[in-house]
């Protein structure tokens, strides 16, 4: 099987791959963090964040994405050991929650860390359905990044109803990991790994150290593998794998049952390795490209098309005028002054506001807003261009 490869450890592959990675996912079980007697598994908790810290400092970024309100609520709740209805659950998360991020927030302040929770549906990291708070969900992450702090991310399980939930935080953190450009998603579990049969019913099954694409043969070994506490078993795991590694974020799956888990697999210890898939336009601006409903166009200058085709951003400074009625976030098509389309993008500004400071040099939005404002008016990774020789690698400075 030329896509897979079989063995007990990647060792320093995968170091190597958290020393390049910049920005990094990390989503931790349920079963990993909390004890269904005791609550929140204290000790370990500082073991993992000790790990981080030492990632940090290294000069990545790293968001948790973080399961366990469920299960902490229930706790607290003193709720059977059966499966909930719905609203129990959401009821168990509501109260699960806050001690979530009460024991996050007093763990990574142990290593002068400080969290953002964000607690997010479907819609907000699914461009199609919702657009605008794709954009502001985005915009938020990457501003609690630049501060410096590590955001903690969750599904909003009190309000999230069966249509617009993702059911599993394996999908959530493949669905942040991608909406930010991450490098490495790392799926800490109560299982080390991709077997060829899930190893519980079937003790010959081969452990796999890397697989290189995802092809049925693959998703066949899932089986449905899933403990008490976490709703994803190897199925949902796989399902995050191909999110991640057709946007370019290489994935691990990893024990997180042992103390300092990452620092674990930074020295060998065996894992399962998803290789990111080469992504040349991206998965994003293939979306944004296959918008055919733009709802306005933008007309920019010269130097703003030069601009846009060596990669960066549409700034108001190049914009020389506005037509149609949309809203931040919609899709809007980005023409020369003759008229000819240049590609299309997601605008950060409504009409009313982009004709306001259509032309205005950035230094001057907030006087013309009465708000500080968005310095582009269409982010470089919110834009497909219609030449397909022009480099969109969205990790590109502005
Ligand atoms: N969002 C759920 C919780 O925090 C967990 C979902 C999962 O287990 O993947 O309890």
């Amino acid at each position: 099987m030329a896509d897979t490869k079989y063995g007990n450890g990647n060792g320093n592959e995968n170091g190597a791959l958290f020393n390049t990675s910049k920005r990094i996912v990390i989503k931790i079980g349920s079963s990993l963090l909390v004890d269904p007697g005791s609550g929140v598994k204290n000790q370990w908790l500082d073991s993992l964040i000790e790990d981080i810290a030492s990632l940090n400092r290294n000069g990545a970024q790293i968001l948790l994405v973080s399961s366990g309100a469920i299960a902490l609520g229930r706790n607290m709740l003193d709720l059977p050991r059966r499966p909930l209805k719905l609203d129990e659950s959401q009821a168990a998360a509501a109260v699960g929650q806050i001690e979530l991020g009460r024991a996050w927030s007093a763990a990574l302040s142990k290593q002068n860390l400080v969290p953002g929770q964000i607690l997010l549906t479907l819609n907000d990291t699914e461009g199609q359905a919702g657009r605008r708070s794709y954009l502001n969900a985005r915009d938020t992450i990457e501003r609690l990044l630049a501060f410096g702090t590590v955001p903690v991310i969750n599904e909003n399980d009190t309000v999230a109803t069966s249509e617009i939930r993702y059911g599993d935080n394996d999908r959530l953190a493949a669905r942040v990991a991608t909406m930010l450009g991450a490098d490495l998603l790392v799926l800490l579990s109560d299982i080390d790994g991709l077997y060829t049969a899930p190893p519980d019913d079937n003790s010959t099954a081969d452990f796999i150290e890397t697989v290189e694409q995802i092809t049925p043969q693959i998703e066949a070994m899932a089986g449905s593998a899933g403990s008490e506490l976490s709703r994803g078993g190897m199925v949902t795991k796989i399902e995050a794998g191909k999110i991640a590694t057709r946007a370019g974020t290489s994935m691990i799956i990893a024990s997180g049952k042992r103390d300092h888990p990452i620092a674990a697999i930074q020295n060998g210890e065996r894992c399962t390795l998803f290789a990111a898939r080469p992504v040349k336009a991206g998965a994003r601006k293939a979306w944004i490209a296959g918008q055919l409903e733009t709802s306005g166009s933008i007309a920019v200058d010269e130097g703003a098309a030069g601009a846009l085709i060596r990669g960066k951003s549409l700034l108001p400074a190049g914009v020389v005028g506005v037509s149609g009625s949309f809203s931040r976030g919609d899709a809007v098509a980005i023409r020369d002054v003759r008229g000819a389309v240049l590609g299309q993008g997601l605008i950060a500004y409504n009409s009313e506001e982009a004709e306001l400071i259509k032309g205005a040099h950035s230094d001057d939005l907030a006087d013309l807003l009465g708000y500080a404002g968005r310095r582009a008016l269409v982010h470089r990774d919110d834009m497909a261009l219609l030449d397909s020789s022009v480099k969109l690698d969205n990790k590109l400075e502005d």
